[in-house]
């Protein structure tokens, strides 16, 4: 009988349990000075600390009710157009700012794969020229967005842009792939140390920027199952 009564238990649990585990803020693989002088401690702080926490707040409280099904911020982000506001600015803002403290590292002179090396000659010439098209979407960018560099469907490398938190995993993105690079371009990302020089800022985050890390993530794009279904509206 005892044992009946504990199957039950565990039936309920695990249908009522239908929902996730809470987002929570990734780990820094850094201290906030480490990315001195180009990126200043203080706006670390904050724009870790509190900006990125409050996304993931806000996206814990918007997830409620919705099925566990869906519940991975990958998901949320495929769906979007079916979800809030809520779901949009805060699950955008934690994909994001996850991806943006994963690309910056204190480690110096970093440099791309060989297979980074020659998908970026074929797609844009060199390095260089590739660091001017992510700059130039940066600093056109009107207001509060991101630039991003992603894999097409077709295993191509492209820049592009997005408003206020969307990227280009999203449903209304209008140009879709797995993003490897990403610089976060809202004033509080810049603002305590650069003010108004968003350039200045551009030009700097490139000393802090981990090719090994955006070498791995090119490598796990090529086959990620997800490439090929970006082409569409999911
Ligand atoms: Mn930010």
């Amino acid at each position: 009988m005892r044992h009946i009564y504990s199957f039950s238990f565990i039936l309920v649990f695990l249908t009522c349990h239908n929902t996730w585990s809470q987002f929570t803020l990734p780990k820094l693989n850094y201290s906030y000075e480490a990315l001195e002088p180009s990126i200043d401690s203080l706006t670390m702080s904050i724009h870790y600390g509190k900006h990125h926490q409050t996304y993931v707040n806000n996206l814990n409280k918007a997830v409620v009710g919705i099925h566990a099904d869906s519940s991975s911020l990958i998901s949320l982000m495929l769906h979007v157009s079916k979800r809030s506001e809520a779901i949009r600015n805060n699950g955008g803002g934690h994909y994001n700012h996850s991806l943006f403290w994963e690309i910056l590292s204190p480690k110096k002179n970093t440099k791309p794969s060989d297979e980074l090396s020659k998908a970026i000659q074929e797609n844009f010439v060199n390095l260089d020229s590739l660091k001017k098209m992510v700059n130039q979407a940066a600093s056109t960018r009107f207001g509060s967005g991101w630039a991003w560099v992603i894999v097409t469907p077709d295993k191509k490398l492209a820049v592009c842009s997005t408003p206020n938190q969307d990227n280009p995993l999203m449903d209304i993105s209008k140009m879709r792939g797995i993003p490897i690079l990403a610089i976060d371009v809202w004033e509080h990302a810049y603002y305590l140390k650069y003010q108004n020089k968003r350039v200045d800022y551009l030009g700097a985050i490139w000393n802090v920027i981990d090719w090994e890390v955006i070498s791995k993530k090119y490598a796990e794009a090529l086959v990620d199952p997800l490439l090929p279904h970006l082409k569409r509206k999911l």
